[in-house]
């Protein structure tokens, strides 16, 4: 490239940044950029469970939707919650019938674990999740190419609060709110044993992300 193409180019972009930022007063457009980008997304693996209904309390008493990623051989038995889920407004997520390694499994052994559970949600919820993700975020090239052959997005996450292990639940809410930034996206679990922390953590969790300025979002 020349250097006079370079140039051109340069200027061409500073120009297409100015007519970006200029209809914006300065204060008002950068406080705005901000709250735009200080997004959170809750998510809660291994459900539906007995916990999942005191999680939903609390979500809805703080106007927050988060994603449910559900167990197929869990949701028979807990079908009023998982269409609760689905009625209150959050989203629902495959994370396979009965949590296997995926990286173990055969491409159709994969299949079928995830085609179980896209069907006894949809049976159950009448919707089919378009998300899926990976149980003990364990996954390669070959088994994510088994999930997006079956058209679902995978879904990672940026702060895992262990709190599956019960550290306690100021543990829990610590890790969650100090591995929060923008964009992030919180694994707990409503489901897989007891819950009690998690449960304990989540409404003080949600009110300290909200008071440094974190609005939520879907996964
Ligand atoms: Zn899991």
């Amino acid at each position: 490239m020349t250097r006079r193409i370079a140039r051109l180019m340069a200027a061409a972009i500073a120009g297409l940044l100015l007519v970006a930022a200029a209809p914006q007063p300065g204060r008002a457009a950068e406080a705005g950029a901000q709250a735009r980008s200080r997004t959170v997304a809750l998510t809660f693996d291994d459900g539906p469970s007995k916990y999942t209904p005191q999680i939903l309390d609390i979500l809805r008493r703080n106007d927050v939707k988060a994603t449910f990623c559900m167990l197929g051989g869990n949701v028979g038995a807990y079908q009023r919650t998982a269409k609760r889920v689905v009625k209150e407004g959050h989203r629902l997520c495959n994370h396979s019938r009965n949590h296997p390694d995926f990286t173990t499994l055969s491409n159709s052994r994969a299949r079928s674990q995830i085609v179980y559970t896209q069907n006894k949600i949809r049976e159950v919820t009448g919707r089919s999740p378009k998300v899926f993700r990976f149980p003990y975020g364990s996954s390669n090239s070959r088994v994510r190419q088994v999930v997006r052959n079956r058209d679902l997005r995978i879904l990672g996450w940026t702060v895992d609060t262990r709190d599956w292990a019960r550290p306690g639940a100021k543990v829990i809410a610590d890790r969650a709110v100090r591995g929060t930034r923008p964009g992030g996206v919180i694994l707990m679990h409503d489901g897989g044993g007891n819950r009690t922390q998690t449960v304990a953590a989540l409404d003080r969790t949600i009110k300290r992300l909200k008071a440094k300025g974190y609005t939520f979002v879907l996964a």
